[in-house]
């Protein structure tokens, strides 16, 4: 049988000043005493139980945990003040009420009582309605303070639970902590949490008892209507072989609590008991632990959520720092020859041209422009001349070497080079390195009037930078160099600011 209980209704608890049924212990040396208090206690409904003794009142406090005691004072061998004081001295018996039963003249034992831990006294002759109101009184103080005890034992479980329970986004740890919490505070065999994937899936993601490995659960969680309901379910009145399974793993009494994602049945807490069921407040307790899951999975979602949102985000931030960076490479870069543009050549001298300044060192310029291009067109075709163009600019970066050295392709079939502190003489240097290397190209030209192979005329600009000058001035200045060794005859190089300097001619390199 499986019984489906609201919880909700059964949220209730101490509100009622009245104590339930309660076993009271009548303890006296006198017969009569005993009969007398039976017959006024006998309308109640409290259970009674009886002692003549103090050594029979400690032996059945041990068997029948009564909720109060009515203890004589006076009694042969042992006391009503010893039987007292030995049950204040064990923590499982101190709590129980203790009504002092006395005879009008051993009013000077009570103090002594009330020190030892009596909440009252009756003096006999009793008088029924007096007996019965201390008597209620007293149930009730001892039931609301049982209830005060657990309320607050209670709330220092779930602050634990909850603090914990949120201080991690890693799903397993969350409801490990939860079911670890549970069997810790609650009297149970074994906790368990499944996930729900369709209506018979289900898969137990975390246990605190780790012999507990069952290949399957005869368990259809489905069965569960709506949030606030919780299955009992008794192993001595279900389906033979669902009462096998539990039988097998010890259990007595399956409780479950539906676990909700919004409206959707995520999974199940399951508590394992080998007695019959819990009190309603440890239920009570576990339903609340349950709303805290509930609330800690559906953040640690938003959180894998967040997670995943995170990791597209700075995927797509490194796909478009990529495509920055290979759009800037672009911006900067001929696709023709792979050199640097005329744009990144511009921006760069800037920044030399300053720094240079700075440490007054000298700036060179080299600029290179093909013979007879034109007629190399002419002559080859215009894909031709690009592969030439390719060539001349393959072999002319061969050349540089220093790392602040650059090379760029200036305009159609002009080439320059930007060389930061190298002075006239290194300069004159490069300048043949590039004529030589040209040769060593040995690319055809049969159209060119200087040469039977490609070359060069260059111009060299060459000086220490000022405040009062300007690159834009080196840069013509180079330009006329070069329009001098195209003048002269072309393959040769030309410096500025001096006689034009028939450095080598091609024929001479090679
Ligand atoms: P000079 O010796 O006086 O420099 O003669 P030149 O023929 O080289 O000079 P000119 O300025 O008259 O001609 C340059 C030629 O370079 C014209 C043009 O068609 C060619 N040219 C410029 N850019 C490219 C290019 O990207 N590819 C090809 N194939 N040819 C180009
Ligand atoms: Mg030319
Ligand atoms: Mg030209």
């Amino acid at each position: 049988m499986e019984t489906t209980r609201n919880i909700s209704s059964k949220m209730v608890v101490g509100h009622s000043i009245s104590a339930p049924a309660s076993v009271i212990l009548i303890v006296d040396d006198m017969a009569t005493n005993l009969k007398v208090l039976r017959g006024h206690l006998a309308k109640t409904k409290h259970q009674l139980s009886f002692a003549s003794s103090g050594s029979q009142a400690l032996e059945r406090v041990s068997i029948t945990r009564p909720d109060l005691i009515l203890l004589d004072l006076m009694m042969p061998e042992m006391d009503g003040l010893e039987v007292c004081q030995r049950l204040k001295l064990s923590y499982q018996t101190a709590d129980i009420p203790i009504i002092f039963l006395t005879a009008s003249h051993e009013d000077e034992h009570l103090l002594q009582a009330f020190e030892l831990g009596a909440v009252d006294y009756v003096t006999k002759p009793f008088r029924p309605s007096e007996l019965l109101a201390r008597i209620e009184t007293h149930l009730s103080l001892a039931h609301l303070q049982t209830q005060l005890q657990q309320r607050a034992l209670q709330e220092t479980i779930l602050r634990h639970v909850i603090e914990d329970l949120h201080s991690s986004f890693d799903l397993r740890t969350i409801l490990s902590r939860a079911a670890a919490h549970i069997k810790s505070f609650i009297t149970v065999d074994r906790v368990l949490i499944c996930r729900c994937f369709s209506s018979d899936s289900c898969a137990i993601m975390t246990t605190t008892d780790p012999a507990f490995q069952p290949t399957a659960l005869p368990i259809e969680l489905q069965t569960f209507q709506s949030r606030a309901q919780v299955s009992v379910i008794q192993s001595d009145s279900l389906k033979a072989g669902d009462a096998e399974w539990l039988k097998r793993w010890d259990v007595h009494t399956e409780l479950r609590f539906p676990i909700f994602q919004k409206t959707e049945l995520w999974g199940a807490m399951i508590v394992h008991l080998s007695s019959d069921s819990l009190p309603d407040s440890s239920i009570n307790l576990l339903q609340t632990v349950v709303e805290q899951l509930q609330i800690a999975i559906q953040q640690f979602d938003l959180y894998s959520q967040l997670q995943t949102a995170k990791g597209e985000l700075s995927e797509t931030v490194d796909e478009l720092e990529q495509a920055n960076s290979e759009l800037e490479r672009i911006a900067h870069i001929d696709s023709l020859t792979q050199l640097a543009n005329r744009r990144y050549f511009d921006t760069y001298i800037d920044r030399e041209w300053l720094r240079l300044r700075r440490e007054h060192q000298p700036l060179t310029i080299i600029l290179m422009d093909i013979d007879y291009f034109k007629l190399y067109n002419d002559a080859y075709g215009h894909l031709q001349g690009d592969v030439c163009l390719r060539a001349v600019a393959q072999a002319l970066r061969e050349v540089l070497k220093r790392p602040a050295d650059v090379l760029a392709r200036y305009g159609g079939e002009e080439f320059v080079a930007l060389l930061p502190k190298t002075d006239k003489t290194g300069a004159v240097q490069m300048a043949q390195y590039m004529q030589h290397a040209i040769a060593q190209f040995n690319v055809p030209h049969a159209a060119s009037r200087v040469s039977d192979r490609i070359t060069i005329s260059l111009g060299i600009a060459t000086r220490i930078p000022t405040q009062h000058d300007s690159w834009l001035n080196l840069l013509n200045d180079a330009d006329k160099a070069l329009y001098q060794a195209k003048e002269n005859g072309r393959n040769q190089c030309s410096i500025a600011d001096a006689l034009s300097l028939q450095v080598t001619t091609q024929e001479s390199v090679t």
